[in-house]
């Protein structure tokens, strides 16, 4: 029993049992009551993730490959998952699907590991967007004629116990369980609740182990998206024109001025005119002075032209 994994770091964009009515996104409710009731179905019957085509999609838990392939319109469970995969996990009673891949790397028969890689994402089949959608059904006593074409909620399974990642944030740091009954707390986890506050899931019900496992998957997105925020500032501060209000022409750039004065510091230095202290105190005050009158433009920021800086 080795438990279970994440198919992937994306985050969730759409977790068992979701709802939507806006079809396009443009505001405007394409089907009262729900698409997913409008086929008959009581939600979104798995959990998609926000994956980009190409992207390493791993096996959920131990188990053998059932199939792997383009599922067309004529596969039994995967009908209109394009490329799809299915595992079954004897040690748990249940198989878990993959669909809208690009490409799988398994073949029927196949034994794999929980977090091997077995596809690449994609959008085959009935997808819109590129995402990975992954779904479980138990292996046996399924009905795919029912409201969740036969599925089960892999949200326990993937963000609970047995999830060894998941299962040590359910106790605290020195081991010991965080409050008087742990069932009691997983009850609460998947207790329905609201979302609230506008979005696109305003009013949509969820569960607190669903917004959880979406949060900590956008943590990592979120922590990869600041540091990108924060190079391109640098750069941008870096690359950003100035102009000198003291009578000189033309216009530079930080970064320019940066290598001007430091090539400068270094042929004063050669001639052995001043000591490099003192030429270093000399660079430094004409910077200082030259700074002072300097005219700052963010050319990326047309509406705060030319501010006086110091
Ligand atoms: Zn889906």
């Amino acid at each position: 029993m080795t438990g279970f994994t994440l198919p992937t770091s994306r985050p969730v964009t759409q977790a068992w049992g979701a709802e939507f009515d806006d079809w396009d996104g443009d505001g405007v409710v394409d089907y009262p009551g729900g698409f997913y009731h409008s086929i008959g179905w009581d939600g979104h019957n798995g959990i998609d993730y926000g994956c980009f085509v190409g992207d390493p999609v791993e096996a959920v838990a131990d188990g053998v490959v059932t199939f792997a392939g383009d599922a067309g319109n004529w596969h039994a469970i995967l009908s209109g998952g394009g490329n799809a995969i299915l595992i079954e996990h004897p040690e748990y009673g249940v198989q878990t699907e993959y669909l809208h891949l690009s490409e799988w790397l398994v073949q029927a028969g196949d034994t794999v590991r929980r977090g091997q890689v077995i596809a690449r994402s994609g959008k085959t089949g009935a997808a819109t967007a590129a995402h990975l959608h992954l779904g479980m059904l138990k292996i046996r006593g399924y009905n795919l004629a029912d409201r969740w074409r036969g599925r089960i909620d892999p949200t326990p399974y993937l963000y609970g116990s047995l999830n060894p990642d998941y299962a040590a944030a359910a106790v605290g740091p020195q081991g010991t369980i965080t409050s008087q009954s742990e069932e009691d707390d997983m009850g609460i986890l998947d207790e329905p609740i609201t979302r609230e506050g506008g979005g696109p899931l305003n009013g949509k019900p969820t569960t607190l182990r669903a917004v959880v496992a979406n949060f900590d998957a956008n943590v990592h997105y979120t922590r990869e998206a600041i540091k990108g925020t924060v190079a391109a500032t640098v750069t941008a501060l870096l690359t950003t024109k100035i102009s000198r209000a003291g009578g000189a022409t033309g216009q530079t750039d930080l970064l320019s001025t940066l290598a001007y004065l430091d090539a400068n510091l270094d042929k004063l230095d050669a001639k052995q005119i001043l000591d490099p202290s003192a030429v270093q105190a000399a660079v430094s005050a004409a910077a200082d002075a030259a700074l002072k009158d300097i005219t700052i433009t963010l050319s990326n920021a047309p509406g705060a032209a030319a501010e006086g800086a110091k």
